[in-house]
């Protein structure tokens, strides 16, 4: 049987009744399937080539912007041999059917990642997967809708094709406050949420499925009085300024895992090699209850105090920030997680109980230009800046923790 141009499998050429099959009979076929009505009170139907699905149930997060933070990750998979561009975007209230956010076309070549890096930006190939890492904002707890839907325009063989799906309960806003993982000033929250890259974005595949622990990670950093990440030889470890600063629990706890006897990375740049077992480093992972976890990463080696099924309380010391495992210098990895394992689980969110901040960093190249260089990062000043109580630092933020 000749299949047409996009629809390669036999049961969708039967949905469609194919046989000739060209590409223009079958924009004749998508149009009026686009407006298909219910028939006798069954749902109508729409032939989509491309398929959305949200697998983890985003849980919004008051950032300390004050605003509230929904990050998810959009699956697109095109089940088709041709290549789909996604030309446009919104994001809806399900049960209202209105946008509550529209992503342009720059936004979505921005945001859209496909593996396949021959693919043209914004587009997903033939039978291929892409995620489009979603963040949207919200002034008013009130006006987060209790489930989202998504309208997507998209360009394939010759037809346009707009349809809704990927619908998806939201869970609360975030409850969950802990205490600082630091203690004094200057700290700096790099690559942090909602729109940076590199942790935002580290979705990995694992046991069968995909996870995105680091949705909410933050790698802390410390800034001298000028602004400098360190001061002196930057192969050195300790010319950091946060390398041996003592690590805190956020909260009490169990602790689940907690390796030790890793050397440092030497600064400068990512170790080329290294198993995922050993990624976070000597590291800690704190069970806070009610399925959260916290994740501790990249310590001292012989700086963690603590052995798996300690019991901890809330302010102790358990280690010291250490550039062991998967690191290019000094910092202190923390996220929480849904499942004991630190990287095969879901990035979950949380609030930061209390600490002040006036400035951030102007942009993720000049903390990288910062880390490099050892030249004082440019700074901005922060809206309302003073202090914060129970919200996400977000990207780059200069946070003051309790001393
Ligand atoms: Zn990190």
């Amino acid at each position: 049987m000749k299949t047409s141009k996009w629809l390669a499998t036999s049961a969708l050429c039967v949905l469609v009744a194919c046989g000739g099959g060209s590409s223009s009979s079958l924009s004749v076929l998508l149009g009026s399937l686009a407006s298909a009505q219910s028939v006798n009170g069954a749902p109508a139907m729409q032939v989509t080539p491309v398929t959305l699905r949200v697998a983890n149930t985003p849980v919004p997060v008051k950032g300390s912007d004050s605003l509230f933070h929904v990050v998810y990750e959009l699956e697109l998979s095109n089940f088709s041999g041709t290549s789909a561009e996604i030309q446009g975007l919104n994001v809806l209230d399900a049960s209202l059917g209105r946008p509550v956010a529209t992503l342009s076309p720059a936004d979505i070549a921005k945001r859209l990642v496909v593996r396949d890096k021959a693919a043209a930006k914004g587009s997903i190939g033939p039978s291929q997967v892409g995620l489009l890492y979603m963040h949207v904002t919200f002034g008013d707890p009130a006006a987060i809708p209790a489930t989202l839907a998504h309208r997507v325009t998209v360009a394939i063989g010759g037809a346009s094709v707009v349809e809704t799906a990927g619908r998806i309960s939201l869970a609360a806003p975030t409850t969950l406050v802990l205490g600082p993982p630091l203690r004094g000033t200057r700290y700096i929250a790099g690559d942090g949420c909602c729109d940076s890259v590199r942790h935002v974005q580290a979705t990995l595949p694992l046991n069968g499925q995909l996870f995105t622990a680091q949705r909410f990670a933050i790698d802390w950093e410390q800034l001298d009085a000028q602004g400098r990440i360190y001061v002196g030889d930057p192969k050195l470890p300790a010319s950091y300024v946060i390398y041996g600063k003592p690590i805190y629990a956020v909260a009490d706890g169990t602790v689940v895992t907690a390796v030790d006897g890793l050397p440092d990375t030497p600064p400068g740049a990512l170790p080329t090699s290294i198993p995922i077992e050993q990624a976070d480093g000597n590291h800690v992972v704190l069970d806070l209850g009610g399925g959260r976890f916290a994740l501790f990463a990249h310590m001292v080696p012989g700086s963690v105090r603590v052995r798996a099924g300690d019991v901890v309380s809330a302010g102790q010391v358990i280690g010291q920030v250490g550039t062991s495992g998967n690191s290019s210098e000094p910092h202190l990895h923390f996220h929480v997680v849904d499942g004991p394992s630190p990287l095969a689980s879901n990035g979950l969110p949380y609030l930061m109980d209390g600490f002040s901040a006036s400035q951030r960093g102007v942009s993720t190249a000049a903390y990288d230009l910062a880390s490099s260089e050892g030249k004082p990062i440019a700074l901005e000043a922060v809206p309302q800046p003073g202090a914060r109580r129970n919200v996400l630092p977000l990207d780059l933020w200069i946070v003051d923790f309790p001393s």
